[in-house]
């Protein structure tokens, strides 16, 4: 007997009153679990949410967080075989698995991995640097991002039940939310398996994953002005969820991805014998058929000139007429069924509107050739492709979620951006060129309608990770239709759940806020040079202002003489006195950087261990024969490095000349021993 699923709510598991309805396994139609809307309290989960999970991930810095969840994913890959097993019950063949489940793990990966490279070990973000804006430097101001005391839910789609909430649960998480998650019930019991996994670890702050395997109804009506909802699914529970009182005036973040009218763009420049011909072919055909054509990124609209129609629909239908379409669990099948007989309904209904205005060329609605299933009690149809009349409407707005897409031809490369906006915003479109004008038009006539766009040739199909699939470090989302949100891109995908905010005050106040120091705040000169202080001894404002240096003309001649850089503006006095910006020979830029690390370190061993770069550095005023220079050096930033006996200083240096003007101004990065705590 199959059990009724579960919902995690406030640190237990809940189990349903009623005995739900059955969830049919996508390819024999027996029943894999049953599923009750009759859930556990959601407001009650959504206060749990706020007042327990969200201070225990706030309490933690953007890296603990971030290492966290690489620890999740190392411990869900410990269940891969649980999870396979169970998707293929949603009609997910091995290869839609991966990118299902092996790309979920990829994706709390690369948050994780991102999380620790690109923000600090703190729990404020500073975005960019301090603004100053009054003339005596007392009052200045810095944007920064803080974590929201709210909660992110998602509701997610049935089409991709583990990335589909990892690729929400990762980036929120890091930005210190909690989350609940809603999946779509058709696959919920895959969802439940790797929440009950990841709860079983005990990985996770007690609060920060709750798990809601039931009805949305209450879900949203719960949320205020701090949350944040998720939505992955339909055009038309977008609007609903768009028009939800709580989202139009109070204050709920909504962020859409529904679904969209992705095109793929055979450039005018590809003939037959080209292997850009192939790749594109290749190309259609996976995204019609990986997961059996139910990706939001998959290709619906085949954009190729009318010359070469008659040859990529042949190309196509070769193609496709060799997809085995089988039980999802069989090694030889080439695509699944559908998610459910609810759903090939739907894509039915849906072909029989574009037949409207396309030409069917291949595939047959009603029958199908199954291999190692029956026909009759999985999901299961063949792949469908279509041909437009000149000038249908329908394959710019009706979207069949399954193995389907049509062909459509363009005249020219303005024809084919026109078309392609036709679909009124898509998550992700591509093209197939060499020709590097078609590219730019194509591609600049496109993007403000998209949220990706790939553009694939020979050179980079070998490396190319292909039209349909999302990346966690690239954003992920597409206007208009396509819901108008963003998920992913790397850390922005963190600030979207963050808010930003400009602080004014004066430089000490922003330092003391942010943790950082600003321009213009207090330093700290005293008797120890902060090069033998570690990183437990250090403090941020700790400052060496150096002894002067007097540059000479023996200087910039051995400098030049020395690295080889014999730049007229060091080495010609006639050329020199001409350049409009110096009138004269000056020292070299990298001179007056080298001369200032030499008055700035202090040279025995220590706690410093390595400079690893310098960023933003700028020369702001010519140093010219016998200017005298002196650094003045400050701890900005200080972050430990997780797991490392090192942390990394990030130093202000300033450079000035005998009367005080700025010279040089850059970042210095140093790694720092950390010492005793
Ligand atoms: P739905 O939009 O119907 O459902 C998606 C999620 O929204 C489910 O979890 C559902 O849960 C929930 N939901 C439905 N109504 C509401 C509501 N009023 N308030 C809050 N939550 C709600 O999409 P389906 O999954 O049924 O797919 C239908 C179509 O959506 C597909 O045929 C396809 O066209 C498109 N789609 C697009 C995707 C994309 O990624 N862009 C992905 C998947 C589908 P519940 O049913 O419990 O209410």
């Amino acid at each position: 007997m199959s059990a009724v699923l579960e919902s995690y709510a406030q640190g237990s598991w809940f189990t349903p009153s009623d005995e739900g309805t059955p969830l049919a396994d996508a390819n024999t139609g027996e029943t894999v679990a049953l599923f009750s809307r009759k859930g556990p309290d959601v407001s009650a989960m959504v206060e749990y949410a706020r007042t327990v999970g969200g201070p225990a991930v706030r309490a933690l810095t953007f890296h603990q967080r971030a290492n966290l969840l690489k620890e999740v994913a190392k411990h869900l890959m410990g269940y891969k075989d649980e999870f396979y097993a169970l998707s293929h019950r949603t009609g997910a063949t091995a290869r839609d698995t991966m990118v299902d489940v092996d790309g979920g793990f990829g994706t709390l990966f690369g948050f994780s991995s991102k999380g620790r490279r690109e923000l600090p070990n703190s729990t404020v973000i500073l975005d960019g640097p301090s603004e100053p804006l009054g003339k005596g430097g007392t009052f200045v101001a810095q944007h920064v991002y803080t974590s929201r005391p709210g909660v992110a839910v998602q509701i997610n789609a049935f089409n991709f039940p583990v990335w589909g909430m990892l690729e929400k649960l990762a980036p929120a998480f890091i930005a210190g939310l909690p989350s609940i998650v809603k999946p779509a019930p058709q696959t919920a019991y895959l969802t439940a398996a790797v929440v009950r996994r990841i709860i079983e670890s005990g990985l996770l702050p007690e609060g920060s994953l709750q798990l809601l395997s039931a009805g949305h109804e209450g879900l949203v009506d719960a949320l205020g002005p701090q949350d944040i909802l998720s939505f992955t699914g339909s055009a038309a529970t977008g609007a609903i969820l768009r028009n939800h009182p709580n989202v139009v005036s109070g204050g709920v973040q909504l962020n859409v991805e529904a679904d969209s009218l992705n095109c793929s763009v055979l450039g005018p420049d590809v003939a037959v014998e080209d292997p850009e011909f192939d790749l594109y072919v290749k190309q259609v055909v996976t995204e019609m058929t990986v997961k059996a054509g139910q990706k939001c990124t998959a290709i619906r609209r085949i954009l190729v000139p009318e010359s070469m129609a008659g040859a990529v629909t042949e190309a196509l239908t070769d193609r496709l007429s060799k997809i085995v379409v089988g039980a999802a669990d069989q090694a030889d099948t080439r695509m699944g069924p559908l998610v459910s007989l609810a759903q090939r309904d739907e894509v039915r209904r849906s072909v029989k509107a574009l037949r409207t205005s396309c030409e069917l060329v291949h595939g047959d609605l009603d029958q199908v050739e199954v291999a190692g299933a029956d026909a009759e009690s999985g999901a299961f149809m063949s792949p469908i492709l279509l041909r437009a009349e000149a000038g249908a409407a329908e394959p710019h707005e009706v979207e069949a979620f399954g193995p389907v897409a049509t062909v459509i031809t363009y005249g020219s490369v303005a024809e084919a951006v026109e078309l392609a906006a036709r679909g009124r915003g898509s998550l992700v479109g591509s093209l197939v060129t060499r020709d590097e004008d078609v590219a730019r038009e194509v591609v600049l006539g496109l993007a403000p309608w998209h949220g990706r766009i790939l553009v694939l040739n020979r050179e980079d199909a070998k490396e190319s990770t292909g039209h349909g699939s999302p990346l966690p470090v690239l954003v992920h989302g597409g206007p208009g239709r396509a819901g108008g949100g963003e998920e992913m891109g790397g850390v922005r995908g963190v600030k979207h759940h963050m808010q930003r905010t400009a602080v004014q005050g004066t430089p000490d106040m922003l330092t003391a806020v942010t943790g950082q120091w600003t321009t213009g705040s207090r330093r700290s000169v005293g008797d120890v040079h902060p090069f033998r202080k570690n990183l437990a001894e250090l403090r941020i404002g700790d400052t060496i202002e150096s002894a002067e240096r007097t540059v000479t003309r023996a200087d910039i001649d051995h400098f030049a003489e020395f690295t080889g850089d014999t730049f007229y503006a060091h080495t010609d006095e006639e050329a020199a006195a001409a350049n409009p910006l110096f009138g004269g020979v000056v020292a070299h830029g990298y001179l007056v950087v080298s001369l200032a690390a030499g008055l700035f370190v202090d040279p025995a061993p220590g706690p410093v261990l390595a400079n690893f770069g310098v960023d933003h550095l700028r020369f702001l005023t010519p140093v010219k024969e016998g200017a005298t220079i002196r650094v003045t050096l400050t701890a900005k930033q200080i972050t430990p490095r997780t797991n490392a006996e090192y942390g990394e200083v990030r130093w202000d240096a300033l450079v000035t000349d005998q009367d005080g003007e700025p010279v040089a101004t850059y970042d210095v990065l140093t790694l720092v021993a950390k010492g005793e705590e």
